[in-house]
């Protein structure tokens, strides 16, 4: 125990723990100590170092008390000879509850397919029920892609895949947008060896340059605010991830100066108010360009992201970005639903079921009783594939995935209104039924009384939700067509 100090992992913490959960975690820590005593890790380290850092990581993300103690004891039951009795009698139900969440996926037993996709279902559903264990299983994951130069080649290729196809999208959708940077650019590497390394150099090639025009803007906004009379907070600046980097440059050519938001400045100021204001003091010094500011102040992105972006003219040859945002704001784009501000609010579970609505679809997709290959599939078109964000007349925003048609929207904004559905408007003009959304479209059905689906209809469609319903609707109309023809009608 001597090589790990349990302070390490009380300090990640950014607000100090009362003495209950000082105890908890200690508690949690020896046990787990115990527990793995004799165990090693590929690496030759002593297992304990791999839940001592997944409870790190874990501490980091101001989660609480019980999920740091459950991220000790998260291999316990697999691994070690403790039962699921014995860690109840010690620990009590709910973190008995989290661990056993965190089932364990892409071990060796776990390799064929089938069982591969089970294990991952029953991780979403309980994932689905208490948001926390998918915190765990991401810091677990986390520190697994660090060490994975342990591993054998073949399972590291894997390991690395699945961490960018399915944790990291995973980690997105809750917001916590600073662990799917993590993820992504620990498994990158693994993943594209090749792809990489270039990023890597085309990176450490423009760096310098880009550093400076950044250094210019940022000494002339620093006084310029300085003069406002805004409660400037902090401003500092990111690099891109590196994984985000390479998805941006496959789009743009393979070429950095199409990119704009290499590096990004960023001003966090006190109200949503001083938010504009500092927006405006930054179009009277630079030009900006017109089609890149963006509010997602007024517009959020569906994971709940808040800021405005601008990009400039530097006046010098360069182009920078600019976001701007408040603390709350800033906390919720780094830890998203881990987020204290959210926390404090109610409990983060709670929170988390009433602002994503997906949680809720992931449940019944649990339940469905489609097939492990079906429940994948469905899993990485309707959660994983990238999703456009689209308008109701109302201002709603509608999240559906890429190549949805107006059909896939209409059955999102109701069973009825999506089975009644004659014709639609997108941004005011007539359009057919299977015209395929936008981003930021604004989308009007138009129903009729007597309108039915057609079976058509499930080849212009892409939402699960939408071809269910489809489905549900003929079946049950053939039904009664078949009851009308052979039936006498005395009998009906
Ligand atoms: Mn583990």
């Amino acid at each position: 125990m001597d090589a790990y100090n349990i302070q390490d992992v009380l300090t990640e913490l950014k607000t100090m723990p009362q003495q209950k959960d000082v105890d908890l975690i200690t508690r949690a820590c020896y046990f787990a100590y115990k527990a793995h005593e004799g165990q090693k890790r590929r690496s030759g380290e002593p297992y304990f170092s791999h839940v001592f850092e997944t409870a790190k990581n874990l501490a980091r993300y101001e989660m609480d008390a019980t999920t740091i103690a459950a991220g000790f004891l998260h291999d316990v039951i697999e691994d070690t000879s403790v039962t699921e009795e014995a860690l109840e009698k010690e620990f009590g139900k709910e973190i008995v509850q989290l661990v056993k969440g965190v089932t364990k996926l892409g071990t060796v037993k776990y390799q064929g397919h089938v069982r591969h996709v089970e294990s991952l279902r029953k991780f979403l559903m309980a994932l689905a029920q208490d948001y926390r264990v998918l915190m765990i299983k991401l810091a677990d994951r986390l520190h697994n892609l660090r060490t994975l130069e342990h591993v054998r080649e073949d399972k590291q290729r894997r390991i690395a895949l699945e961490s960018i196809e399915v944790y990291a999208p995973l980690a997105d959708r809750f917001g916590i947008g600073k662990l799917k940077s993590e993820i992504e650019d620990a498994a990158f590497p693994y993943a594209y060896p090749k792809e990489s390394a270039e990023v890597e150099k085309i990176l450490a090639d423009r760096i310098d340059g880009l550093k400076k025009s950044l250094d210019d803007v940022y000494t002339e906004l620093n006084d310029a605010l300085k003069k406002s009379h805004l409660h400037v907070k902090k401003i500092d600046y990111r690099i891109k991830h590196k994984y985000s980097l390479w998805k941006k440059l496959k789009e743009r050519n393979m070429n950095i100066d199409n990119i704009y938001d290499v590096v990004a400045i960023r001003v966090i100021v006190e109200t949503v108010e001083e938010c504009y204001a500092t927006l405006g003091i930054i179009h009277s010094l630079w030009k900006p360009l017109p089609a890149r500011i963006k509010d997602f102040i007024a517009l959020p992105k569906l994971n709940g992201y808040q800021s405005l972006h601008t990009t400039i003219f530097t006046g010098n040859g360069g182009i920078v970005e600019i976001q701007i945002r408040t603390e709350e704001m800033h906390g919720r784009a780094e830890f998203g639903i881990a987020s204290h501000y959210i926390y404090k609010e109610k409990s983060a579970k709670k929170a988390a079921d009433e602002k994503f609505q997906w949680v809720s679809e992931f449940k019944n997709l649990g339940k469905s009783e489609t097939g492990t290959d079906d429940f994948l599939k469905h899993l990485k078109s309707d959660f994983f594939s990238d999703r456009i964000f689209v308008f109701t007349p109302a201002g709603d925003v509608i999240d559906l995935p890429e190549g949805s048609s107006t059909i896939d929207f209409a059955y999102a904004v109701h069973s009825d209104i999506g089975n009644k559905a004659s014709g639609a408007r997108v941004n005011g003009k007539f359009v057919s039924l299977d015209t395929i959304l936008h981003s930021s479209d604004i989308v009007e059905i138009e129903t009729r009384k007597d309108g039915t689906p057609k079976s058509k209809w499930l080849d212009i469609t892409k939402t699960t939700l939408a071809k269910k319903h489809i489905r549900t609707y003929i079946k049950e109309h053939e039904e009664e067509s078949i009851f009308t023809r052979f039936i006498p009608k005395k009998f009906r």
